[in-house]
């Protein structure tokens, strides 16, 4: 006789949430593109915000560029999964565009900032947090600068948040240093095939031996 009785659990074939999250000019960005090129079934959120758009930047692949007005109308309509006001403007996550992803049993990824990363882990305690951690200070600041985005001033306000972010580290799940991309790259994507390799994603592989 068969020792063991499996319980009938109503196990879930949800795709998994992944936040990609840490200061500005740690690389976030370049992480997921590369992350997208390597399982191109990952679904990427697009953000709302209202800060202006950037030379290059396209409307729906990059953001979605929105007034302030418009963006405090879906606040109160709770159409956000997750907003933040991250230096001066908001930024928002989709709720319809993550749940029904996720519903339909694709994985998604979301680079947001700390603020909004933490509020998703309330919401969402299974969403699988990841911290991208600058190697050094100075590493960071050469970065903000060689990426010509932002004023000096800018710069500099975000230089001095870092400090206190990086204390929340510890409420993540996994911190990766940005030390060199593609080390970086190679890390996230190994929490990616671990949290893949969780029992409860294989329910359909093993109810073909029940058969
Ligand atoms: P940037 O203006 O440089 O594109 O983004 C500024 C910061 O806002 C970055 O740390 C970025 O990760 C974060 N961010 C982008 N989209 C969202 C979002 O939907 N929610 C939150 N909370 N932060 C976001």
């Amino acid at each position: 006789m068969c020792p063991i009785k499996m319980s009938q659990s109503a196990e879930s074939q949800k795709g998994v949430l992944f936040v990609i999250s840490g200061p500005s000019g740690t690389g976030k960005g370049t992480i997921c593109r590369a992350l997208q090129q390597e399982n191109p079934a990952l679904r990427l959120s697009v953000s709302t915000t209202t800060r202006f758009p950037r030379n290059g930047e396209i409307e729906g692949e990059h953001y979605y560029f929105l007034k302030k007005q418009d963006f405090e109308k879906m606040i109160q309509e709770d159409q956000f999964l997750e907003w933040a006001k991250v230096y001066g403007n908001y930024y928002g996550t989709s709720r319809q565009f993550v749940l029904e992803t996720l519903d339909k049993g694709s994985d998604v990824i979301l680079e947001i900032d700390i603020q909004g990363a933490l509020q998703v882990k309330e919401k969402l305690p299974e969403a699988v947090l990841i911290f991208i951690a600058p190697p050094t200070k100075f590493e960071l600041e050469s970065r903000l600068i060689a990426r010509g985005t932002d004023s000096l001033e800018e710069i500099q306000r975000r230089l001095s948040c870092t400090i206190d972010e990086l204390k929340l580290a510890t409420r993540y799940d996994y911190v990766v240093i940005n030390d060199y991309i593609e080390r970086a790259v190679d890390k996230v994507q190994a929490v990616i095939t671990a949290e893949k390799s969780r029992p409860r994603h294989f329910k359909t592989f093993f109810e073909q031996f029940a058969q």
